[in-house]
């Protein structure tokens, strides 16, 4: 399979028809011709109709995917890697475009927007090198005259699902190296993100050459999500379902999908410690940005701040003047810091948590109550508690801090592991050692000393434990994942079967 299609770098006219599925090659209504909107978080208005995908839709991608992978996994790798680096220059050059549906889609702020494009630009050129590192090995026999092979092959059909917070960077994280490595992908979507999360990276594979069909996208209505999800991971045709979302939807996965290979990326709950040694200033501006950062709706978002007794007071002072300081408003304006919440749904979940959280005995040092063209503009509310509060015990996903105090450094341990989440978190020392030391105890996937975001990192060990899932993103770890070993044994000279 080779593409005659070469890319334009400079690509001059912004992309439209996002009301369709991408299905067998083709832009093309859903099976019953049914439509759903996508609204824009900050005015409320609709940005496009979106289609909406029946069962019969995910079995035609599926069963597409499943015929045409093995003429892209032939397709060399040299060819594969060209589709990748032209997409990256596509991506490139749209920037602005893609900030502008992030903005208006998701309710990105600018800031947000773009490290989500640098992110997922950095995913898809780090992809193109990937074609060429599947590698195979040749090893010893027992047996006379044998000879072991041991084959990298693609695994298939990829489904991946994604949500709707950081939609093209998590779409892109699985949805690049799959393709890279010769397997076809079915995408989902969130209902809230189909565009930055699915159609947008559609049409820009497409423009880059990669094979139609290759890649499809199922887009889809909240109420349909699991009908059309279940569908997708129940059913026999992917090999490996990669999933970013919740843990609730993450737990009823590995019940449904059968024998089939998972990664499941599910949510946090942060902890950012600040040690009494710690550089104050580095410390209030890490966590401000962390527990803030596109509203707090992000699975690294600073979920509990936990500050050591010695500097609690002078800390918590600064770190709400800072907090007060940020910009709130219309995401799509440059200064803006924070930005609406994604949708009703989410903006009552976020006040309900807040509300247990005071009746629970939490302190409120800054809040605000929504506003906005559509409501869902939530000012930063930061709230001092102990780990038991609704805040502090749950994943937020909002604009939300808990400032909790710890009498000591082992007590601020203790405090970080007392959750059953366990995706990133951060420590903040004045010692690089003993923050080593402390992020060697903390029962996560990834800890940042003196800093409190990977943001900005696309090539790292990306993945959480516990209840935050597993997999890891990156690098050699995705080439290992989304690739499989087949053993083929030679026998070069005749065997002696019935000899002793
Ligand atoms: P969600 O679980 O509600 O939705 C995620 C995706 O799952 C969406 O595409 C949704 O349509 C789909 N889905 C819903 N029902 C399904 C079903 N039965 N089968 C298959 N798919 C189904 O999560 P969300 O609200 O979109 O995202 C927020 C959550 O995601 C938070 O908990 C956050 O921490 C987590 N998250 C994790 C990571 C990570 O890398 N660990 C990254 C971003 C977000």
């Amino acid at each position: 399979m080779t593409s005659t299609h070469l890319p334009a770098v400079q690509s001059a006219t912004p992309y439209d028809g996002f009301d369709t599925l991408y299905v067998g090659g083709t832009w093309r209504p859903g099976g019953d011709g049914r439509y759903a909107e996508d609204l824009d978080p900050w005015t409320g208005r609709s940005v496009t109709r979106i289609a909406r995908a029946t069962v019969q839709d995910v079995t035609d991608a599926l069963e597409f995917a499943r015929k045409i992978q093995p003429d892209w996994a032939k397709t060399p790798p040299g060819e594969r890697a060209r589709v990748m680096r032209a997409a990256g220059d596509i991506l490139t050059a749209r920037k602005d475009e893609f900030v502008g549906w992030s903005t208006r889609e998701a309710g990105s702020t600018v800031i947000k927007a773009t490290i989500e494009w640098e992110v997922a630009r950095g995913e898809i050129y780090e992809s193109a090198s990937m074609a060429h590192h599947v590698t195979g090995q040749i090893l010893p026999s027992d047996v006379p005259g044998k000879e072991n092979r041991v084959y990298r092959t693609p695994l298939g059909v990829i489904a991946v699902i994604s949500p709707w917070n950081y939609p093209m960077n998590l779409t892109t994280r699985s949805v690049a190296p799959a393709l890279a490595l010769g397997n076809s992908v079915v995408l989902k979507p969130s209902e809230d993100s189909p565009v930055t999360g699915g159609l947008f990276l559609a049409k820009v594979f497409e423009e880059a050459g990669l094979p139609a069909g290759v890649l499809q996208v199922l887009t889809h209505a909240r109420e349909d999500a699991s009908a059309v999800g279940d569908a997708i991971t129940t059913s026999r045709v992917p090999k490996f379902v990669s999933f970013t979302g919740s843990t609730k939807v993450g737990e009823g996965i590995t019940r449904k999908a059968g024998v089939k290979r998972l990664a499941l990326e599910l949510g946090g709950n942060t902890p950012v410690v600040v040690l009494a040694d710690a550089d104050l200033d580095q410390a209030v501006d890490g966590a401000a940005f962390s527990s803030f950062l596109h509203q707090g709706q992000i699975c690294m978002s600073g979920n509990r701040l936990i500050v050591e007794a010695p500097i609690f007071d002078t800390f918590v002072e600064r770190f709400v003047e800072r907090v007060r300081s940020l910009p709130v408003g219309d995401p799509a304006d440059p200064a803006t810091f924070i930005g609406p919440v994604i949708n009703r749904r989410q903006l009552d979940g976020i006040l309900d948590k807040i509300q247990r959280s005071l009746l629970g005995g939490a302190k409120q040092l800054l809040g605000g109550e929504p506003g906005g063209p559509s409501g869902l503009l939530l000012p930063p509310q930061v709230l001092v508690g102990d780990n038991t509060v609704a805040t502090a015990a749950e994943e937020v996903f909002g604009p939300v801090i808990t400032i909790i105090r710890a009498e000591d450094e082992a007590d601020a341990l203790r405090i970080a592991n007392d959750t059953n989440y366990g995706l990133t978190s951060a420590v903040f020392t004045g010692d690089l050692e003993r923050g080593v030391a402390f992020a060697q105890q903390i029962e996560a996937g990834m800890t940042h000393v003196n800093d409190a975001s990977p943001q900005g990192e696309a090539h790292v060990a990306f993945g959480g434990e516990k209840d935050s899932g597993y997999g890891r993103f990156g690098g050699e770890w995705i080439v290992h994942e989304f690739t499989t070993d087949h053993w083929i044994s030679v026998q070069r000279t005749p065997r002696q079967y019935f000899r002793p």
